[in-house]
């Protein structure tokens, strides 16, 4: 479907790049087209599948269950999750209700409580992230979107942490957050920085996300936030060193309701930023490319470890499916069963000392744990092959 800028609801636009993204069965085509707004300057991914279809695919492929679903958090996230706490503190008394939006596990909400907040409510669509909440923290939350969600008061402050960026109707979610919201409420919002991708860039477009569908840089956001309704109190961009993908750069704020009378001016820099970082991406691909090409020439058969949004970019984006794949397996127990570009994802069970393979690993962020599980966990003495230079 063609969307509205998500930021100043215009049409005009300019391509960027397109993503595409091989599927799992069972699973919708993700594949989408960056645009930049010609009015605003924000960046937005475009022909994309309806919100049901995200829906959807949250529910089958949801990551935030697999990691956080047990209430296991690293040290690192846990500590990003903490410095909410302490910037909603530095705002709103400990008196105050604090809704957070999208609180998957409840843990942002249980440190508002170790700051002092008793009021504490949070929403999110997975029926098993509300159950941890409860059994693990004692955090009461509904499962239940944004756009289902019947308020029956309003709050005095609201936290939206990595909601944004997946949202399709970021209108309609802004004008149900300002009806949340008590007058001169406060809203924390944390996103991807998308003009600080050129900072910590890696090699597959990974920014690019399969589930990230706006890119907002300071200056967007802002407009965004002045349109509905919200002023800036605090805006910092940094880099957050824990999550899926270490070392991204986030911008961290805080708004509060209240007219604006003079709206932010558009960001027009932020489509350069992007294009340094997808020029960036593509001379990051060739040695990659490389490694896929010697092994389509070697014509040896090979296992695949690793059939997450890397895997399916890494179909679309180089030679990979004329590789002569023997298995894929994962260790995510919501993939295996299911089948990529015709191939069956296995458990890793399934490599015995017979089917003695190379394993390819593509992974980037935990390329080095997979290795250390194949070698010293599973004690496979298989060839490992890596996309990427061993830390
Ligand atoms: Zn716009």
């Amino acid at each position: 479907m063609k969307r509205n800028c998500p930021v100043c609801n215009e049409t005009k636009r300019e391509f960027l790049i397109k993503q595409k993204f091989a599927r799992i069965s069972g699973g919708p085509d993700l594949s989408y087209t960056l645009v930049i707004c010609k009015s605003c300057g924000v960046c937005f991914a475009d022909d994309i599948p309806s919100q049901k279809v995200y829906d959807g695919y949250y529910k089958k492929f949801s990551k935030y269950e697999d990691t956080q679903g047990s209430g296991r958090h690293s040290s690192l996230m846990d500590a990003a999750h903490k410095r909410i706490g302490k910037i909603m503190a530095s705002y709103t008394p400990p008196s105050a209700s604090v809704i957070d939006i999208g609180c998957a596990t409840g843990n942002v909400l249980r440190h508002l409580r170790d700051q002092g907040f008793k009021t504490l409510f949070g929403i999110d669509p997975s029926p098993e992230c509300q159950r941890v909440a409860r059994e693990r923290y004692g955090i009461n939350s509904k499962a239940v979107s944004l756009d289902d969600f019947k308020p029956s008061e309003t709050y005095a402050a609201a936290i939206m942490s990595h909601v944004l960026e997946h949202i399709i109707d970021v209108a309609k979610s802004m004008t149900k957050i300002h009806r949340l919201l008590a007058p001169k409420g406060f809203l924390y919002i944390e996103v991807p920085a998308a003009h600080k991708f050129t900072e910590k860039p890696d090699g597959l477009f990974e920014h690019f996300s399969i589930e990230h569908i706006n890119y907002f840089s300071p200056k967007t956001l802002e407009v965004l936030m002045n349109r509905h309704g919200f002023k800036k109190r605090m805006l910092k961009t940094v880099l957050n060193r824990s999550g899926f993908y270490p070392q991204f750069p986030v911008i961290i704020s805080v708004w509060q309701k209240e007219q604006v009378l003079v709206a932010r001016r558009p960001d027009r820099s932020l489509a350069a930023d992007l294009r340094t970082y997808i020029a960036y991406c593509k001379r990051a691909m060739r040695p990659i490319e490389k490694k896929i090409d010697a092994i389509i020439r070697s014509k040896q058969r090979i296992i695949l470890w690793g059939a997450g949004s890397h895997t399916l970019k890494l179909f679309e984006t180089t030679r990979l499916s004329k590789v002569r794949i023997g298995a894929i397996v994962d260790d995510t127990l919501s993939l295996q069963g299911k089948y990529i570009k015709g191939f069956r994802i296995n458990s890793p069970g399934v490599i015995s000392p017979d089917l003695n393979l190379p394993i390819l690993i593509s992974s980037m962020h935990f390329q080095e744990q997979i290795a250390h599980r194949i070698q010293h966990q599973l004690g496979l003495a298989n060839r490992i092959i890596r996309l990427y230079p061993k830390k």
